[in-house]
């Protein structure tokens, strides 16, 4: 079996990612497997170069050890455009000139925006666009992000269900793919040539990835990513959600509000093997605790 970590270069590690990987590791050696790791640095925005060797120095400090090469999203874009290409000649793609504050001021127009796991979905405005128009403005060099088309998508893929299975047992049950309910997601990003769903599907299947370990947070993303497998021909892995760690608040951590990171607890002192054991026996620091799944 083969399984990953992959994280996004937007910061250091903080404690959760930290029992991510050593989860993800651990049930990598129990089976004989391998753990790959993949840096998702294609965030033009947020992706730092110098996070990328942060990532790591955090991730040997715990003592977390990889197996072959890292794959770097963004040495994979051909591959990310050839599946762009590929859904749109199959008509399941559109472009979309909507801004953030154009989406929002449809939102609020709208007195109930129907609800997706990532927040309220898409109004489909630019889904009716005539060729004709979107040919245009495509000309004109008007900045666009590509979406996908789910009703028609589902349509053709037909009802879908991915494997899950849990930390603690390999029994997988097949869990029914609603991505419906996300509406029409990006595949390709005004500023990044994919989106993350598109290039972490692909991703998994080109490293061979049996078995995906991640955050209960992506649970929605697991429904869009089978959708695409279907698509594209692709293999599914099974799907292992855990629960998020959660702050003295009882929100998840977050690189942004300064939760735990590795790298400080390293210049405090902390002992990382001392730490990583705490960890797999998930004692964790004061004010953190585990969500519930
Ligand atoms: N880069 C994503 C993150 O850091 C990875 C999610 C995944 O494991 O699929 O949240």
């Amino acid at each position: 079996m083969v399984t990953r970590f992959a994280p996004s270069p937007t910061g250091r590690l903080h404690i959760g990612h930290g029992w991510s990987a050593l989860l993800a590791m651990d049930f990598a050696r129990v089976r004989g497997g391998t753990l790959r790791l993949r840096i998702e640095d294609i965030d033009g925005t947020r992706s730092r170069p110098e996070h990328v060797a942060g990532i790591m120095e955090d991730l040997r400090w715990l003592g977390i050890a990889w197996d072959g090469e890292i794959m770097f999203q963004s040495a994979r874009l051909g591959d990310y455009d050839a599946a762009l290409g590929r859904l749109k000649r199959m008509g399941l793609l559109y472009p979309c000139f909507c801004t953030r504050a154009d989406i929002q001021a449809q939102w609020a127009a709208s007195a109930s925006a129907p609800h997706g796991p990532e927040g309220p979905v898409y109004p489909g405005s630019c889904r009716g666009l005539a060729e004709t128009e979107r040919s245009q403005r495509i000309a004109a060099g008007e900045p666009h992000a590509w979406r996908i088309d789910m009703g028609r998508a589902v349509e053709r893929a037909g009802t879908l269900h991915w494997d899950a299975a849990s930390l603690h047992s390999d029994r997988t049950r097949a869990v029914e793919a609603r991505p419906l309910l996300a509406g029409d997601v990006v595949l390709a990003r005004k500023d990044a040539p994919a989106s993350y769903h598109l290039s972490c599907t692909l991703d998994d299947a080109a490293m061979g990835v049996s078995h995906v370990l991640r955050g209960d947070d992506l649970l929605g993303a697991s429904d869009i990513h089978r959708l695409i497998q279907a698509l594209l021909d692709l293999p599914s892995p099974t799907y292992i959600h855990h629960p998020l760690l959660v702050g003295p608040d009882g929100r998840r951590l977050a690189k942004r509000d300064g939760s735990i990171a590795l790298a400080d607890l390293r210049a405090q002192g902390a002992d990382p093997r001392q730490l990583a054991d705490d960890l797999r026996q998930a004692r964790f620091p004061i004010g953190i605790s585990l969500g519930s799944a």
